[in-house]
């Protein structure tokens, strides 16, 4: 019994006791709703059962547990809700993987030339959540690095479906031909794409050899 009052008579005094839950919150934040299937704000409360009198919490009893309650549709559930990633957080992941690629592979035969520069602003601008342009690009030439390909992309992986892993890699095969030409470096770079993304071998032959047949390449 989590709610419950009673009353009672002593001497001539009438006596309200009973228990009730409280919660209080203890944290906020942004999390993917399930019941709404999209971000929203949560509030995550813990909630104890209290001696009430007079229909006042006086004397704090049990702990009933945390959850979480949803800030829009009030929908509670678990704490491992929160463990799930938020659309945002999806989006973040996925752009900072598609900058890696575009970068590591505009710099796999050693030379960036202007045609592989507006392949990799289509490509990133097709994946990213925000805008991005050439100065967005140039920052990225000189600063990211393509040794943290495997890390990005391991996560990017976890969340992708099998169709979603292969545009990715169909882009890296696409920017490696935007100049015109793929080197054996640039399809190493593609290879490594599919397996950070946990594609089979056959997977990421297959992928590579059709998207090379639609740019009219061969490697
Ligand atoms: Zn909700």
């Amino acid at each position: 019994m989590t709610d419950a009052q009673f009353v009672c008579h002593h001497g001539n005094v009438l006596l309200f006791f009973g228990w009730r839950p409280r919660s209080t919150t203890v944290d906020t934040g942004i999390f993917h709703c399930p019941r709404e299937g999209g971000d929203r704000g949560y509030e995550l409360k813990s909630s104890r059962r209290w001696f009430t009198l007079f229909f006042i919490p006086v004397i704090p009893l049990n702990e009933l547990g945390d959850f979480v309650e949803c800030a829009s549709c009030k929908s509670t559930f678990y704490p491992s809700v929160l463990d799930e990633r938020t659309t945002g957080q999806i989006q973040d992941i996925t752009t900072i993987a598609i900058r890696h690629v575009a970068i590591a592979m505009l710099h796999a035969d050693g030379a960036v030339d202007q045609r592989e520069r507006e392949a990799a602003l289509t490509v990133v601008q097709r994946f990213a959540s925000t805008p991005y342009g050439h100065a967005d690009l140039e920052a990225d030439l000189a600063e990211l690095s393509a040794a943290d390909l495997t890390d990005h992309l391991e996560e990017l992986g976890s969340i992708l479906s099998p169709d979603g892993r292969e545009n990715v890699l169909t882009s890296a095969v696409y920017l490696a031909g935007s100049d015109g030409h793929v080197d054996p470096q640039e399809m190493e770079v593609a290879r490594r794409v599919g397996r950070a993304l946990t594609m089979s071998s056959a997977h990421i032959e297959g992928t590579v050899q059709q998207e090379l047949a639609r740019l009219g390449l061969s490697n």
